[in-house]
């Protein structure tokens, strides 16, 4: 089969099903026509405020244009939009702060980013990683206390990718003055919920950077936004971006998440707290449902629910054979126990209890494609 065809069947495919992965979005018409504009193939970089290509009239606006929205958006200072991923941002972010190569991340057991400790960021850019004192998903704050008074680290850096819940940041706040201590956030799953106002929305407030990904519960395409409202920071995070982090920012990318900005600028307030909604009523739901959800987590603040891996285990399953099992059924989640609600809340989908009742009767291994078959005839794009 030819490359084209296979990309057809994929978009059918992933056209034909309903997602909750919790690290993936719908990208709107406008978002796509921008991507695949002529954009795609074009440099344009400005050095010292000159460009060094032509032909970059309207990029040039684009470009202008977009962090001004951003900034608007978020209510910060300054923003990096150009980052081509979360990771790249987190990388940048870090550069602009390591002094004595030293920082504090939440560990991967207690749903932090991987790319913090274990030979990855910490590696590369030469740093050790500290790990934040946690109780299963979230921050002990004395223990935080007490190691960062220890160890004195750079920064300490939030943000999960398993993440249910918002910091007391006004607390951390206090300990990182207290110690002459960065603070780091890492919004790369809750980006989307903090441009709309419905978690954590003291994030650009209390943090030195905020940082993440432009595509999990943002609008945009995959990518990373960096926003800070300190200049002498900022500087630090333009030093460590061209021709250090990237050289082209892939110009059709950008203008994708400029699209997705005016989105998020209209509609996010309505979508992230429809989310928001959205997770509260499905965690009720799946609780009750014979316990589907991780003891624990059925407080989840954000996009995210947590499967109870136990409640799989007396059915028969674990996370990958029952996201297999779903895929089955067309409905697609990852294979670490997440479920996100961010893009069926984008495809008008409100019905929790019985997407509720979908995860309980394939867990007992009932057929439930009517059920299924009947959301997928009423999926509808919103907020665009
Ligand atoms: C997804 C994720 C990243 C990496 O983002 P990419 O855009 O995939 O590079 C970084 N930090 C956290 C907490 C994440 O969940």
């Amino acid at each position: 089969m030819s490359v084209l065809d296979l990309i057809m069947r994929h978009n059918a495919y992933r056209n034909s099903v309903i997602n909750m992965q919790a690290s993936e979005n719908m990208l709107s018409p406008n978002v796509k026509l921008a991507m695949s504009s002529d954009l795609g193939s074009r440099y344009s970089l400005e050095i010292n405020g000159d460009n060094i290509y032509g032909g970059t009239r309207y990029m040039e606006e684009i470009y202008t244009e977009t962090h001004e929205n951003i900034k608007k958006l978020f209510k910060s200072e300054y923003a990096e939009a150009r980052p081509l991923s979360g990771h790249i941002a987190a990388e940048i972010s870090i550069l602009s702060i390591l002094n004595k190569r030293k920082i504090m991340a939440i560990p991967e057991d207690n749903g932090g980013y991987p790319g913090y400790f274990g030979g990855n960021l910490d590696r590369i850019l030469n740093f050790k990683s500290v790990p934040v004192p946690m109780e299963g998903y979230k921050i002990n704050y004395d223990g935080l206390e007490n190691v960062a008074s220890s160890e004195k680290p750079d920064a300490i850096i939030l943000g999960q990718s398993v993440f249910i819940r918002h910091y007391d940041l006004k607390r951390i706040r206090e300990i990182c003055d207290k110690y002459e201590i960065k603070l780091l956030y890492d919004a790369s799953h809750v980006l989307g919920l903090i441009a709309g106002g419905a978690f954590q929305d003291d994030a650009m407030k209390y943090s030195d950077i905020l940082y993440g990904s432009t595509h999990k519960t943002f609008f945009g395409p995959q990518g990373g936004i960096i926003m800070t409202n300190d200049n002498k920071l900022f500087d630090k995070i333009e030093e460590n971006s061209i021709f250090k982090t990237f050289d082209n920012f892939n110009l059709s990318r950008f203008a994708g998440l400029s699209i997705a900005v005016e989105e998020m600028l209209k509609f996010g307030q309505e979508y992230a707290g429809n989310v928001v909604k959205n997770t509260r009523n499905l965690a009720h739901s799946m609780a009750k449902n014979g316990n589907m959800i991780q003891p624990g987590t059925e407080d989840t603040e954000t996009h995210q629910i947590i499967l109870n891996e136990n409640y799989l285990k007396t059915h028969g399953f674990n996370f990958i054979t029952f996201s297999e099992e779903m895929e089955k059924s067309k409905i697609i989640i990852d294979r670490v126990g997440r479920v996100g609600t961010q893009e069926i809340t984008r495809y008008n989908i409100s019905c929790m209890d019985l997407i509720s009742d979908i995860f309980y009767g394939i867990s007992n291994k009932l057929n439930m494609s009517n059920e299924i078959n009947n959301i997928i005839d009423k999926m509808s794009l919103k907020y665009w």
